[in-house]
This record gives structure tokens, C-alpha cells and sequence, in this order.
């Protein structure tokens, strides 16, 4: 800008011209950075004033040249500016807008004030022209970051939420459906800690603008953050179906992304979709639905795409509300430890029991350790919960070994947690030694999966427990990784073959094949075979015929409460 006043404070009609404060009126003129125009309603007269010759190369003497000012402005302002040059026809007294100038990349900010006299007739108006640009460009880059997420380019979750509102109200009112499609890649943190967070973000980045190229008027894309995409879809058909969209990316994901660093990476993706209305009504509702169902198409194995159900959601709501109260559990008042016989078919005597858990919760519902302990295993409450169950079971066992002087073996079932803390076998032993009770009472069950995540740490403590005299089980055999050639040399004594096997051991051919060669096998390994779940005397028949060496099952007896197990002790020992 030139500072150019030459057609500054000329005076002339309309202007003060009053001696120093003539002066003073024309240095503030002089150092204003605007543009400036004066018009005086009574007189007719327009100046331009100030800087006006940097904002506009035109000259406008009179109300007509106005017209002029408008052709300086990009056409969509026009018609606001028409507004503001006659803020009077409104009544008001001062209004603003801002307007881009034509050719020059400026942006004005345009302020206009009138004056009225007494009887409300406008007398003079200022209209003023402020250059903003820089700050009109700060707020492109404000809202920018406001609405985008940076690495990606995609929206930000507070932005796709807004729009996916706009989405759903659309479709109420025409009746059509919005989809949210919730991405997460599978195993990302397994890719930002071994190969580190910089080639992680590159992941990011690159899969998340190919999730860009969906985006269309119908279809918005966001990162919500970390891995997590989201893509929102009004009325979904297609091209822009979620099977479409799904397909488009299965299929780039069959080809790695290629790092900076020359690297190239494969990816998967588990994907949850849920749709408006059929979902949840609400926005924040159906990304939830979305991000749920995701979850399970986690744990299914990853790499899939898991569409709303209802059973997917409640259960997921019956978890959750589960965890909260497992969190504030008082296990005195709230667990009770039940004790199932297990009887030997040699000569029909009881070999021992197995310590099951039972909850019962504040609202009087008894709630199956099969849902309950791999919640704990997931949130850290196994600990606590696990150390209960060891004291509780070993104080009862030795209550009835005192009572009844007879030795019998304890199962207590132990999760994989414990079974990796340090002081697990300290524990224990404290605990044996309390109550008196000898580690050759006790058999500790653990499952196949425990000996796959470390088969050689685990194998070296199961030495320890062995050394300290303890029986291991294996827990649930042929439900998990069921190979028979790694049982060979483990230090364990017994197998338990699981309540599936024996459920079919009758009906299906194929299961009495293997179940019989588990058995066969396992003897000769030297092993005691378990069978558990054992509901009928077929199969109670069919397996002592197999020689199986013991029997749990409901044929024999459920899960009893210890006042019963001493009932049972009164008759049997
Ligand atoms: P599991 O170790 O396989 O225990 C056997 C389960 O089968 C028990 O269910 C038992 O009640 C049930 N069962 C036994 N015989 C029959 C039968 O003839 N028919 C049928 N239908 N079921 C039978 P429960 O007590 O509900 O325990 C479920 C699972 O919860 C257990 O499976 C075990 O994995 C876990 N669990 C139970 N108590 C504890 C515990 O104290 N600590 C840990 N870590 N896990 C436990
Ligand atoms: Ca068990
Ligand atoms: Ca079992």
C-alpha cells in the first residue's frame, strides 16, 4: 500500500474543516491503512478518503459511481456489498461483511455506520474497507485444522459427526438409510512397535487417503484417530454400497503400501458396519453400533467385515455392565466356590473335585464364570479373583480333610495371567502351608492355549510345580491347537478331554475315532485321562469300556456347594 492521500481530507462540502481539528481528522485519515468512503445524505457529497487508491484504482464522486465499487468485488459478494453501501434502506446503523476483491487475492472486510438525526433521517454514512487477508487466510487454516485431520486429510471425528448428523436428518425426511462403515487395522500396534511409529503414521497416512478417493457428495471419510477410520454413507447403493466399498478395499489391500524407506507392508482391516435408523437413531449411537460390531469382527480372527446384529449389541452391553460390577465385587459376599466330584471308573471311588467359581451379584443373578472370568482376564480382575479362589478352595479342602481324615485331589483351574506372575508359585505354596494341606492334594488346570503362547517358559515352570510336587492337568483338550505330537514329554499328569468330544462320543463316528485314539495315547504317554461332561450313561459305559481313567460329569454329580460335598464325604469316605 502507497499510503496515497491525494484524495484525502480535501475538505469540501460535508467535511469538518475546523482549523487544528481539521489537522487531526486528516493525520488519522493519513495513517489509516483502509479505504474509506464518506457520502453525506443532505449534501449528496461521496469522498474517498484515506487509503483508498491501494484497495481501488476508481473514482467515485457521486451515489451513482457506486456501482462502480460493486465491479471491483467477485460476483457472490456483490449483491451483500449492495446491501451494505445501503445500510440505511434497513434502518440500521452499522453492519459488516467480507468480500474478496477481484483480481488481486484481497480479502476486505467492509464496515459501514450511518448517522441519523432526530426523526430517524439518515445525515451521513462511512463505509470502511479493512485489508484482512491474512487473517482471512488464518481462519481458513483454523477451520482447516478444526475439521481435518492433518496427517491424513480426512475429516476429524467432531467434523464427520456434524455431517453424518446432516446425513441422518436427510434421511429421516426422505425415508432412505445412512451406513457407518468403522475401520481398524489389525494389528497396528504391531507395526508402530517393531517397526516404529514413523513408518506407522506412513501406514496411516497412505491407506487413509485411499480411503479418501470415496468421498463423494453422498459419502464422507474420516480418521477418527490412531488406525480408526470411519466413512459415512447416505442412502448406500452400488458403487457407494458398503459390499462395494468393502471390496475396493480388499482389494488394494491385497497389494502392500510401499514405506519412504523402500519397505513394503500388508496390512487387514476388520471392518463393523451399522446402519440408520435399523441401528440407532442417533449419530454418536450408530458410530457406537459400528465400533462394537467392529470389535467383533475382531475377535472373530480380524481381516472381516461384521454387519449390526441386536445379540451382538446386548451382549456387549450385558459385558460391559459386568465388568462395572466385577469391578466393586466384595468377593465374601459375592463369590462362593462350588466343588464337581470327579469319580475314578476303576472302582466307582471319588478321586477328587474340581474348584469351580460361582458370582452371584447385587442384583441376585447368578452369572456363569464363562462369562465372567475371561472378562476378568481381560481388565487385570483375574488376579484378586484367582488368589480367592486358591485360598478359599484349599481352606474348604482342608476343612474337610480334617473333618472326614482323608486325603482326596483338589483341581483348582488356573488362568494364564496367574500363571505368569512371578509370585503365583509363592503364593501357592503360602497358602498350602496355612491350611496344611500338601501340593501332592492339589492339581493345578491349565489350558492348551497357556502352553502355546511360551512352550518353553511354560514348560520350565511347570517343572518348578512338578518339583514342588503338584499335579498339572491340561484343561479342555481338543478344543484349542489339539495336536497330540507336542503332549509327548510335557510335564504334565492328566489330560482332560473336553465335554465336545464327549457330547458326540455316541452319535458321530468320527469323534469316537479320535476320542478313542486320545485315549489309547495318552495312557501309553502315561498320562490319566479325564473325561468331562460326561451327561448319560451311554457314555459313561462307552467310555469305561475305553478305559478312560475318570469320570466328571452331571451323570455322576454337578457342582455342588462345599456343605454338600460334606454330605457326600459323610457317605462316601
Ligand atoms: P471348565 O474348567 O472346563 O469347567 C467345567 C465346566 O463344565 C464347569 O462349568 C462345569 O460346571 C461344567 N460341567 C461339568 N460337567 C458338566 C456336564 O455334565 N454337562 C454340562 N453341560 N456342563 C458340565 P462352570 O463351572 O460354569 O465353569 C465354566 C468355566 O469357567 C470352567 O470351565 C473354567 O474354564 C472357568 N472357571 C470356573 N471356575 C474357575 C476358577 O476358579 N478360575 C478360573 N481361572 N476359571 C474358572
Ligand atoms: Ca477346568
Ligand atoms: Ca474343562
Amino acid at each position: 500500500m502507497n499510503g496515497n492521500t491525494e484524495q484525502g481530507v480535501a475538505g469540501g462540502e460535508g467535511i469538518p474543516k475546523v482549523g487544528s481539528e481539521e489537522q487531526m481528522f486528516r493525520m488519522i485519515c493519513n495513517t489509516s491503512s483502509c479505504a474509506i468512503l464518506y457520502y453525506n445524505f443532505q449534501s449528496g457529497v461521496v469522498r474517498t478518503l484515506a487509503n483508498w487508491n491501494s484497495f481501488f484504482d476508481i473514482e467515485v464522486k457521486n451515489e451513482d459511481d457506486f456501482e462502480k465499487i460493486y465491479d471491483c468485488v467477485e460476483k457472490q459478494y456483490v449483491f451483500s456489498l449492495k446491501e451494505l453501501l445501503h445500510t440505511e434502506c434497513r434502518g440500521m446503523t452499522s453492519d459488516s461483511m467480507v468480500a474478496a476483491l477481484k483480481g488481486n487475492n484481497l480479502w476486505v472486510e467492509c464496515e459501514a455506520v450511518v448517522e441519523y438525526d432526530g426523526e430517524g433521517r439518515p445525515v451521513e454514512k462511512v463505509i470502511r474497507f479493512k485489508d484482512v487477508t491474512k487473517f482471512k487466510y488464518q481462519d481458513e487454516e483454523l477451520a482447516y485444522l478444526a475439521y481435518h485431520d492433518v496427517l491424513t486429510g480426512l475429516y476429524n471425528r467432531n467434523y464427520f459427526v456434524r455431517h453424518l448428523g446432516n446425513f441422518t436428518q436427510r434421511a429421516s425426511e426422505s425415508k432412505k438409510k445412512v451406513a457407518v462403515m468403522f475401520l481398524d487395522i489389525d494389528d497396528f500396534r504391531k507395526i508402530n512397535d517393531v517397526l516404529g511409529i514413523i513408518v506407522g503414521d506412513e501406514v496411516v497416512q497412505q491407506f487413509g487417503q485411499f480411503l479418501g478417493t470415496f468421498r463423494s457428495g453422498q459419502t464422507i471419510v474420516s480418521r477418527f484417530n490412531s488406525d480408526i477410520y470411519c466413512i459415512g454413507i447416505y442412502d448406500p447403493q452400488e458403487e457407494r454400497s458398503v459390499e462395494g466399498i468393502y471390496r475396493a478395499i480388499r482389494e488394494r489391500l491385497q497389494k502392500p503400501f510401499i514405506i519412504s524407506s523402500g519397505q513394503e507392508l500388508i496390512i487387514s482391516v476388520s471392518v463393523g458396519v451399522a446402519e440408520y435408523p435399523e441401528a440407532a437413531k442417533d449419530v454418536l449411537e450408530l458410530v457406537n453400533c459400528a465400533e462394537i460390531v467392529m470389535f467383533k469382527a475382531k475377535s472373530g480372527g480380524k481381516n472381516a467385515i461384521q454387519y449390526f446384529k441386536v445379540p451382538i449389541l446386548d451382549d456387549f452391553l450385558q459385558n460391559a455392565s459386568i465388568e462395572n460390577k466385577l469391578k466393586e465385587a466384595a468377593f465374601h459376599e459375592n463369590f462362593v466356590m462350588y466343588f464337581q466330584p470327579q469319580y475314578r471308573i476303576r472302582d466307582g471311588k471319588l478321586r477328587g473335585a474340581e474348584a469351580l467359581i460361582r458370582w452371584k451379584d447385587d442384583d441376585g443373578n447368578m452369572i456363569s464364570p464363562s462369562v465372567f472370568i475371561p472378562i476378568a482376564e481381560k481388565n487385570g480382575a483375574i488376579v484378586p479373583i484367582g488368589d480367592w479362589v486358591i485360598e478359599e478352595s484349599i481352606r474348604l479342602y482342608a476343612g474337610w480333610k480334617k473333618k472326614y481324615n482323608m486325603s482326596l485331589i483338589l483341581s483348582i483351574n488356573v488362568s494364564s495371567i496367574q500363571y505368569k506372575r512371578d509370585d503365583f508359585v509363592g503364593k501357592l505354596t503360602d497358602t498350602l502351608e496355612k491350611y496344611g494341606v500338601k501340593p501332592s492334594e492339589v492339581e493345578l488346570e491349565i489350558t492348551e492355549s497357556v502352553l502355546i503362547e511360551d512352550f518353553v517358559e511354560v514348560t520350565d515352570k511347570l517343572l518348578i510345580l512338578k518339583g514342588y510336587g503338584f499335579k498339572i492337568s491340561l484343561d479342555d483338550f481338543g478344543t484349542g491347537y489339539s495336536s497330540l505330537s507336542y503332549l509327548k514329554g510335557l510335564p504334565i499328569d492328566t489330560l482332560k478331554i473336553d465335554k465336545s468330544f464327549i457330547d458326540t462320543v455316541i452319535s458321530d463316528y468320527n469323534t469316537r475315532i479320535i476320542t478313542e485314539s486320545i485315549i489309547h495315547m495318552v495312557k501309553k504317554l502315561g498320562y490319566e485321562t479325564v473325561a468331562e461332561g460326561v451327561e448319560t450313561k451311554e457314555q459313561y459305559d462307552y467310555l469305561k469300556s475305553m478305559e478312560c481313567d475318570t469320570i466328571q460329569g452331571y451323570f455322576l454329580s454337578r457342582p455342588l456347594p462345599s456343605d454338600q460335598v460334606e454330605e457326600l464325604l459323610e457317605r462316601d469316605v
